[in-house]
């Protein structure tokens, strides 16, 4: 109150009139060792979740633990009633009924699980020189020089002859190989280095070495390939046709882990997305009698265009919400046009280090909370959602009255590049939709980085919106 007195005229006209976003840290001190809590179990969920197949497992075994059933379009369902649909082992739906009638809307959220990589090509082995090789086609938005020299971890799946599926999962524990892409030696760069950065390494050069040894026979014309096949086979029972029936991806072979003395940040691989899937799980379970029925998804394909049946351009999510209308007798037409939609998806965070691309009074920094994205896109707002000011208002209300810090944010300068989200999907629905996620600093390389008041803010946020 003293202090009040002490301002001037101006002073308190400014208080008033004008708005600054603040970091969480100034604000709600109080909020630290929560949100240092909260991403104990985060990194748990990353560390077993580096791949779309493995986080839906992931979701799918938290999901059980915390009583939701498997869907079953033929049952009937009451408020409070939580139940999950799994879509081709790589998309998942978790659904808590509400309190409301359907057709009064589903409240969405939606989240991506896949994350940009390595995939195996579909005839990957060669063997070069006495070093026997994998073929890769990267998957998702990469600057491809970033993968040389980085350990990564082999995952996936492989379909036998026989039909039978086998896992594939090397190099995550500490006793397993790990796999590499070279990169040359600083002594004989020099034409390298005259190369633009975006093909410092270039996509057929991302190449990973998985052997060395040749197998012992001089009648084989390709031991060194010859002996991989070998470990293949007796590890999973493959063979080089095999890797035809395959979807193996190569992701970094690195845990996530606090990151700066105060531990105030998350480095981990796959933050865009599985960080806004980690909250979003998380505020799922914890809204257990909603007004509206929630709809939480896990969805794929986000980083190549939301293309395919376990993304978001697909129909896989309508024709789940119309077996959810048979079952409570309503048309989906009703319930998308009173729905509302949160495309929870990461946004870049100010990078001090390279402010150029930014336009500061419309970044999201570390710290300040969740970003609400008005729109994405290219240019001049191509290939955005741009959410309307009554949706803007809506979800601010859910995140004030509860607390919630939050911030707005642009993917960086106006015509300084762009990039989009599943949100434009759910619009095409019908449904009212906006963005909201963590800040990201160092999107889509092998190690991102996030804020623990962020992970923890955007949590709250989820929550807020499904009461
Ligand atoms: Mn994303
Ligand atoms: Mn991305």
């Amino acid at each position: 109150m003293a202090k009040d007195k002490e301002k001037s005229e101006g002073q308190k006209l400014q208080d008033e009139l004008s708005f600054s976003f603040k970091h969480i840290g100034q604000i709600r001190p109080e909020d630290i060792e929560p949100s240092i809590e909260f991403c104990e179990g985060y990194k748990t969920f990353m560390n077993s979740s580096k791949t779309e197949r493995e986080c839906v497992r992931t979701l799918e075994a938290m999901a059980k633990k915390e009583g939701y059933r498997l869907f079953d379009p033929k049952a009937s369902y009451k408020s409070g009633d939580r139940f999950y649909y799994v879509n081709r082992k790589k998309n998942v739906m978790l659904v808590t009924v509400g309190k409301k009638p359907l057709d009064d809307g589903i409240k969405f959220n939606i989240a991506h699980i896949d994350s940009p990589r390595l995939d195996l090509k579909p005839n990957p082995l060669y063997e070069n020189t006495e070093i026997s090789y994998f073929k890769t086609h990267y998957y998702g938005g990469i600057r491809k020089y970033q993968w040389g020299t980085t350990p990564l971890a082999m995952h996936g799946v492989v379909v036998l002859k026989d039909g039978n599926r086998v896992d594939i999962s090397i190099g995550e524990n500490d006793d397993e190989p790990k796999f590499v892409v070279s990169d040359l030696l600083p002594h004989l760069s020099a034409q390298q280095n005259k190369r633009p950065l975006s093909d410092g390494l270039k996509g057929e050069e991302l190449n990973i070495i998985v052997g060395n040894i040749p197998y012992q026979d001089d009648d084989v014309t390709e031991p060194y390939k010859l002996m991989t096949l070998k470990l293949l086979h007796d590890k999973y029972g493959m063979t080089e046709k095999d890797f035809t029936r395959a979807e193996i991806e190569m992701v970094p072979a690195v845990k996530a882990a606090d990151i700066g003395l105060d531990r105030s940040l998350v480095g981990a691989y796959g933050q865009d997305d599985k960080v806004c899937a980690y909250a979003a799980v998380m505020a799922a379970f914890e809204i257990k009698e909603p007004e509206h029925t929630t709809v939480t998804v896990f969805t794929d394909k986000e980083e190549i265009g939301s293309e395919g049946n376990t993304g978001m351009a697909s129909r896989a999510l309508d024709h789940f919400v119309e077996d959810l209308c048979d079952i409570f007798g309503v048309k989906a037409r009703n319930v998308y046009r009173n729905s509302i939609c949160l495309s929870s998806d990461v946004n870049a965070a100010y990078d001090p280090t390279f402010a150029d691309v930014f336009e500061k009074n419309n970044s999201s920094f570390l710290g300040h909370g969740p970003v609400l994205t008005k729109y994405t896109g290219a240019r001049g707002k191509s290939g955005s959602n741009d959410a309307s000011a009554e949706t803007m208002g809506q979800v601010i209300a859910c995140m004030e009255k509860e607390n919630v810090i939050w911030q707005i944010g642009e993917l960086g300068k106006v015509d300084e590049g762009g990039g989009g989200t599943i949100a434009k999907f759910m619009g095409d629905n019908d449904v009212d939709t906006v963005d909201l996620g963590v800040p990201v600093l160092a999107m889509h390389a092998p190690f991102e980085i996030t804020s623990k008041l962020d992970i923890y803010h955007t949590y709250k946020a989820f929550c807020a919106f499904y009461r």
